[in-house]
């Protein structure tokens, strides 16, 4: 078992203030893999003052400097993707191959996406009006990640803010911490200078709200839950900082009869299960135009039979377990919600898969017949889980994919382009996909209503970690 109980403040692994240890267990075996130690308000202190002092020359580091040192920092990565991606799978239990394709690739994608984005931006311009507009780095930031999509969060938040000329104090995740320390390495290794980065590892209640109140902290950037997305906000309020929110969803799907519906519902239930269905933007209600329904709930019945659940250190294309007890609870409650509530249960079930006795796997689970008033049209399962829902026109489909809390992605099926244009103009979300339009990497990510507020990726995620200063010349003589 690995022990891990150091926190990484102002460029070095250093002793946590007290001890208070906590396991990291691998979610397919429910063993310990290693001992982290949780962060209390005098280690965020230690790290936010390591990080204010760097602050003063950090933040007058030129650009070009600053690209040197992500293009290290990049280079580095790749030279431990294999690592990062190994890591991924023992902590979040994510199978082998999708821990390597998709989890520890988005690394590299959104570090060369801000790269370029750095590239672009203008640092300083003349308005219109003659005056001047500077954009400057905000200040301290805190970034708490979650344990979903560990690397991606990770590299949304430290990237942009090294890239800007801001100092950090990350605090990810405690279910996959160990990500975040293999990341720190780089940082490290990449020559960043002392305290411009730090890590205390910690849980919300202690570490995440120590550093949210912290008035030494200009901006805190937060994805997780929108129960403690609000916390944050709350707890920030009394100093006025800057706080941008990357927070849960129930992302609709509506699927037009006119759609090719043997590719796109297929791959529909395929991207609602990808990582167990820890996803915030996963595709989860499925919406479907009546005359295509009992043929649309017959391929995705096929779809969801055929998606297995397997061993995560094997490759393929199986899905793994979920990454906490408190997470299979969650799952197995909503699950039996959806069978109390009175949904056509398709596929799965409540329960764990034949022969994974051991582990928090789920069975991939569908339900037809779904109202959108039930929970499990309403609530974040954050399992694999899917809800079907007929609709009988465009403006019936588009209410119910509106009529939710939440506004983080949508996706559209259907043959005909005026009609995806149309309905992608009326959806209150951050991001619509038609047809399978994946995201792409430099591109804002981020949603309305209470799936948060700020954009990450690219020129929009730099922008998050500026402020902007105009300077007001005499008028000329
Ligand atoms: P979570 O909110 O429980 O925890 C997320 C992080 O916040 C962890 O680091 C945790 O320690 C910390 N935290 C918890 N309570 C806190 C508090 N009161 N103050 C400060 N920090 C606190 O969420 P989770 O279970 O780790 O992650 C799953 C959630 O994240 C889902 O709701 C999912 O939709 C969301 N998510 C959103 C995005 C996005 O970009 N919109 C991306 C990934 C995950």
């Amino acid at each position: 078992m690995l022990d891990k109980r150091k926190f990484y403040i102002n460029g070095e692994w250093v002793e946590p203030a007290a001890q208070n240890d906590l396991y990291v267990l691998n979610p397919a075996t429910e063993k310990p893999i290693a001992v982290i130690s949780l962060g209390t308000a005098v280690d965020i202190d230690r790290a936010v003052a390591a990080a204010k002092k760097a602050f003063e020359a950090y933040s007058r580091t030129s650009l070009e400097e600053r690209l040197t040192l992500l293009e290290k920092l990049l280079a580095i990565y790749k030279r431990r993707y294999d690592e990062m991606a190994d890591t991924i799978t023992a902590e979040l239990g994510a199978p082998k191959t999708m821990s390597r394709e998709q989890q520890s690739d988005v690394g590299v994608g959104h570090l060369q996406g801000y790269i370029d984005a750095l590239k672009r931006l203008k640092l300083r311009e003349k308005l219109s009006n003659g005056d001047t507009l500077m954009r400057e780095p905000i200040g301290v930031c805190g970034l708490i990640t979650p344990w979903n999509w560990p690397v991606n969060q990770i590299a949304l938040k430290v990237v942009p803010a090294l890239a800007t000329g801001c100092t950090c104090v990350l605090k990810p995740s405690e279910f996959t911490p160990l990500n975040a320390m293999l990341y720190a390495e780089m940082i490290d290794e990449a020559g960043f200078p002392r305290g411009v980065f730090n890590l205390v590892n910690g849980d919300g209640l202690h570490a995440g709200a120590a550093l949210s109140k912290h008035k030494d902290i200009d901006m805190m950037s937060f994805t997780g839950s929108t129960r403690a997305g609000i916390a944050v906000s709350k707890d920030a309020a009394d100093t006025v900082k800057r706080v941008t929110l990357e927070l849960g969803g129930k992302s609709p799907n509506i699927v037009f009869a006119d759609a090719d519906l043997e590719e796109r519902v297929t791959a529909s239930v395929l991207e609602c299960f990808n990582n167990s269905g820890q996803s915030c933007d996963a595709p989860t209600r499925m919406l479907v135009e009546r005359s295509a329904y009992e043929d649309v709930v017959a391929i995705a019945r096929r779809a969801g039979r055929e998606a297995t659940v397997g061993d995560p250190t094997r490759e393929g294309a199986h899905i793994g377990p979920l990454v906490s007890h408190i997470q299979f609870e969650r799952v197995q409650a909503l699950i039996e919600a959806g069978v109390g509530e009175g949904a056509r249960l398709l596929v799965g079930g409540p329960g764990k898969p034949e022969g994974f006795e051991t582990g928090y796997f789920v069975k991939p689970t569908i339900f037809a017949d779904v109202d959108n008033s039930m929970r499990i049209a309403r609530e974040e399962v954050f399992g694999p889980v899917l809800a079907i829902i007929p609709f009988d026109t465009e403006e019936e489909a588009i209410a119910i994919a509106n009529d939710t809390s939440y506004g983080l992605a949508a996706y559209v099926q259907t043959g005909n382009p005026e009609r995806a244009e149309r309905v992608a103009a009326r959806l209150r979300a951050g991001m619509v996909h038609i047809n399978g339009g994946p995201h792409r990497y430099g591109s804002p990510f981020g949603g309305y209503k209470q799936s948060g507020n700020g954009r990450e990726g690219g020129t929009f995620g730099l922008e998050d970690f500026l402020e902007v200063k105009t300077v007001h010349l005499p008028d000329a003589a």
